[in-house]
């Protein structure tokens, strides 16, 4: 991991997706070990901010009725509901005070599981001449499979920290890894 880290240069950013209370072992959609990522990714967001590299942390934000609840037909528990205890950040992140915060998943009439679905992410990335995202966080075979295929999309490198993310469950996120890495997105083992 470190020789990955030192690796930071212009043009890079780091995106933390969801790391939120709800996603964590306790929560209402609690992900096996979803907790075990937050040392991780204490040590990225520092040694970002040593290098002057821009975080940005991704929520899950859902009005108290959403579509993507079973009660609306939808796939989850209601989870990460706006100002709820279970959406705060994981109460050990160290969520920097500079970081940017980018909130998804606050339509009524779809869900939002990529950062870059219709937050603007994208064009104003592209205008801070980000080029390579490193990214981690909640889940992988979900919200943090659907960022970085539209980063890849949209045209940035993206670069998943594997050690930085747990799967809803295990095949879907062996699948996840192969569909970043067929889209041409970097995998960090180490
Ligand atoms: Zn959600």
């Amino acid at each position: 991991m470190a020789e990955n880290i030192a690796k930071f240069k212009s043009g890079d950013l780091l995106l933390v997706i969801d790391v939120q209370k709800d996603f964590c072992p306790g929560g209402a959609l609690a992900i096996a070990g979803g907790d075990e990522v937050v040392p991780v990714l204490n040590t990225w967001l520092a040694t970002a901010r040593d290098k002057g590299v821009p975080r940005y942390l991704s929520r899950d934000w859902h009005p108290k009725h959403h579509p993507s609840f079973e009660e609306s037909g939808g796939k989850w528990p209601p989870h990460c509901i706006q100002d709820t205890d279970g959406a705060r950040f994981h109460a050990d992140l160290e969520v920097p005070l500079d970081a940017v915060i980018v909130t998804k998943g606050t339509r009524f009439d779809q869900d939002q599981n990529s950062a870059f679905d219709q937050t603007g992410l994208a064009d104003w990335l592209h205008q801070q001449k980000i080029k390579r995202i490193f990214v981690g966080g909640l889940a992988l075979d979900v919200c943090v499979l659907a960022t970085v295929l539209d980063g890849q999309n949209a045209g940035f490198d993206m670069q998943l920290i594997a050690s930085a993310t747990r799967p809803v469950n295990a095949v879907d996120g062996r699948s996840a890894i192969e569909k970043m890495r067929r889209a041409g997105a970097g995998i960090l083992e180490a």
